[in-house]
């Protein structure tokens, strides 16, 4: 189990539960960063006494700087703030929970000083997976996932080696719009995107969730985590989000890991591992779950995921320009300049005009990442 960590990305959603979590488990939180929650990360600091406060907007931090003068904590802003939060000395795990891409440098940095990497920011992982885990292999690193399908697909590996794997069967619920065609969801407002049956996030993976582009971007970050290749990753839509995810072992048994929604338990066992402790998550209550579903998924209606797919299997640059394009257009839509099914079309314009590279550097797929986003901002922005 893990004694002193850094959240990245402290204010969201995960970052908020992270917090809760290290205060339950009397886990030490050494460092908190974001980009420009100012009211919220003193609240934090003024409770957890962090030695370091990381903010990325440079306004933000003189704000932060003045009101955290009469504490001990030290206040770092601009770019680099996050590198040198997830890089901090004495602490051994980085929660990567900030939202985007903005997350590879910092958890590539944490890595380099062999910390634990408890990974909820799967944009990372889509954007240069492969350079990401050989790091990780190369300074002894730990990935704990802490995204819930591969937290499931980790538990249900434990003990269990990489030659026993057949296939990884990925749940989805399907999202705000399941049932609905490409047709009926075009013009979805962000208010209806954002609203998740059965999970509250933040509104980046939110909207990701509604155009099933997070399940492509899942379907990325199972292949770098587990070493398998896409086609053996099965997505199944299961509606009721309670079989969490699944392995399929080569004499054929499937184990999963079942549990009610609630993001806690893989962040808490991210923090625990290998050990497991009490937890705050609520019981699964199967005869008040009642009947567990599981459909494939209606491709035709979901493009995003058709075409995350379809990147998967390309490898190279394409998955990162993909998730950087889908960034980009995300946040338009966000701020309503573009319609719900424009971000389908944003994404895939971006990966056809674009040049893509088998076998990118770091640099290289940081070059891609601006291009698309470059891309996204100049047609639809
Ligand atoms: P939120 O939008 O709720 O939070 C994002 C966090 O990242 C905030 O703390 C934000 O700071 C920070 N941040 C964003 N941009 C920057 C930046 N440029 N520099 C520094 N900090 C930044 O996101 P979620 O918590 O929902 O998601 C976080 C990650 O976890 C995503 O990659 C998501 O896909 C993944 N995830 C989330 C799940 C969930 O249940 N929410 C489930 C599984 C995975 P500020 O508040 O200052 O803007
Ligand atoms: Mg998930």
């Amino acid at each position: 189990m893990v004694h002193s960590i850094s959240i990245l990305g402290s204010t969201g959603s995960i970052g908020r539960q992270t917090v809760e979590a290290a205060e339950r488990l009397g886990v030490r939180v050494a460092a908190l960063a974001a980009n420009r929650s100012t009211e919220l990360l003193e609240a934090q600091a003024r409770r957890l006494h962090p030695e370091l406060v990381a903010v990325t907007d440079e306004t933000a931090a003189r704000q932060l700087k003045i009101a955290l003068a009469d504490t001990q904590t030290r206040v770092l802003g601009g770019a680099e703030a996050l590198t040198e939060a997830a890089a901090l000395e004495g602490t051994d795990c980085v929660v990567t929970a900030v939202s985007g891409s903005v997350g590879l440098r910092p958890t590539l940095a944490a890595i380099e000083r062999g910390k634990r990497i408890a990974l909820a920011n799967k944009e990372t992982l889509v954007c240069a997976g492969e350079i990401v885990m050989r790091r990780a292999r190369e300074y002894s690193a730990e990935i704990i996932p802490v995204d819930s399908e591969h937290s499931a697909i980790f538990q249900s590996l434990s003990g269990r080696g990489k030659g026993e794997l057949e296939r990884i069967l990925l749940t989805a619920s399907g999202g705000p719009f399941r049932g609905l065609t490409r047709e009926q969801t075009y013009h979805k407002t962000p208010a209806e995107a954002v609203a998740h049956p059965n999970w509250s996030m933040g509104a980046k993976i939110s909207v990701d969730s509604a155009t099933m582009m997070n399940k492509g971007l899942e379907l990325i970050e199972a292949m770098h985590l587990f070493g398998v290749p896409p086609e053996r990753i099965q997505v199944l839509i299961h509606p009721q989000s309670v079989v969490h995810s699944a392995v399929e072992l080569i004499d054929g048994a499937v184990i999963a890991q079942l549990g009610v929604p609630d993001m806690g338990l893989p962040i808490q066992y991210a923090l625990t591992y290998p050990e497991r402790l009490p937890s705050a998550a609520a019981r699964l209550d199967l005869f008040k779950t009642g009947a567990l579903e599981f459909f494939e998924p209606a491709l035709e209606n979901m493009p995003c995921l058709a075409l995350a797919m379809d990147c998967a299997r390309r490898g190279g640059s394409a998955p990162c320009a993909m998730s950087a394009a889908n960034e980009q257009a995300v946040a338009l839509f966000l701020r309503e300049k573009i319609s719900f099914g424009q971000i389908y079309e944003c994404t895939a314009a971006a990966l056809e005009n674009i040049e893509l590279i088998a076998g990118p550097t770091l640099e290289q797929l940081l070059d891609c990442d601006a291009a698309a986003r470059r891309f996204v901002t100049e047609h639809w922005g």
